[in-house]
């Protein structure tokens, strides 16, 4: 999941939250691919995204567990979840790009979760031009010089498309 890129030249920074096609052993700390559906048995039929549904009440000791040897720790899906922080080097990483870039995309996020949510207001208040691709407007919209409403499947390509004007 790519939550903020920024054009810095001439590369590309994404910070990166994690994967929800990875797990990560809550144990031993282990990483590894997952694309299994569901997770475990105990998962089949359940998980819907809605809000009203009920707590599937799944017993612990079916819940998808570490494979690697002698560890059998509880997984989790490998990606940052709210109340915790993003690694030292990205935020580290992520603050030079901000200070120094000249144009900055904000590409289907909600704007509400911190640390990200402030990247994007942080380059607009020094002038730099931000874009922001959304379906909906978000907090920070107001702030920003360009919003391109819609799936950002949509408008993505034909704004990053290499206008008339330009030489070839
Ligand atoms: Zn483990």
């Amino acid at each position: 999941m790519i939550i903020f890129p920024a054009l810095i030249s001439p590369s590309l920074l994404c910070v990166n939250v994690g994967s929800l096609f990875k797990t990560r052993c809550m144990m031993c700390g282990h990483e590894a691919a997952n694309y299994k559906s569901p997770i475990c048995a105990a998962l089949e039929g359940r998980g819907a995204p809605d809000p009203d549904t009920h707590d599937a009440q799944i017993p612990v000791e079916q819940l998808p567990r570490c494979e690697q040897r002698g560890c059998n720790g509880l997984l989790r899906p490998a990606v940052v979840w709210f109340g915790e922080t993003l690694d030292a080097d990205i935020l580290s990483f992520a603050e030079k790009a901000l200070d120094s870039c000249d144009l900055c995309l904000v590409v289907g996020t909600s704007s509400v979760v911190y640390p990200a949510a402030m990247f994007a207001p942080q380059v607009a208040a020094r002038g730099v031009p931000v874009a922001e691709f959304n379906m909906e407007n978000t907090p920070a919209t107001e702030r920003f010089k360009f919003h391109f409403h819609g799936p950002c499947g949509t408008t993505l390509t034909p704004a990053l498309a290499r206008h008339e004007s330009e030489l070839n």
